[in-house]
């Protein structure tokens, strides 16, 4: 996928978010684990909502989750979005119990309800960044 970065608006890390970040770029997706609750968060930040706690610890997330929600997008907000109109943005609850938002790839809306399984992609923008996309977990034979 190739995306025009001038004409979208793209994350600026930060040394809250570095980690998620780099993750992505590596295939990988983090999520912060707060050191003394246990609590799992996302998006990242640097304190717990639950205990207050500022000490953190990053795991790996499986990827998987079900949707939450959706909404088909039929209006480019920014001129970068416009040639992927209408595209589809899915709310999933994660594997580890936080909630994600991305654009869902490959599917229609009528394969979609809540509930449905999916899985995280990776999809590079340049070589400094590579944001996160979900696909549907499909029955393989
Ligand atoms: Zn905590």
């Amino acid at each position: 996928m190739s995306v025009d970065v001038a004409l979208k608006p793209v994350p600026h890390p930060n040394p809250d978010t570095q980690p998620y970040w780099d993750g992505l770029k590596q295939g990988r997706l983090l999520f912060q684990k707060c050191a003394g609750c246990g609590k799992v968060r996302h998006y990242p930040r640097p304190m717990c909502d639950a205990c207050y706690a500022m000490e953190l610890r990053w795991i790996e997330a499986k990827g998987t989750g079900t949707v939450h929600s959706w909404t088909e997008t039929h209006y480019a907000f920014a001129p970068g979005f416009k040639a992927e109109l209408p595209y589809i943005l899915v709310t999933v609850d994660m594997t580890e119990g936080v909630r994600m938002q991305a654009p869902l790839r490959g599917a229609r809306l009528d394969e979609i309800a809540i509930g449905t399984p999916v899985r995280v992609v990776f999809e590079p923008v340049s070589k400094d960044l590579t944001l996160p996309a979900f696909v549907l977990v499909r029955a393989e034979a």
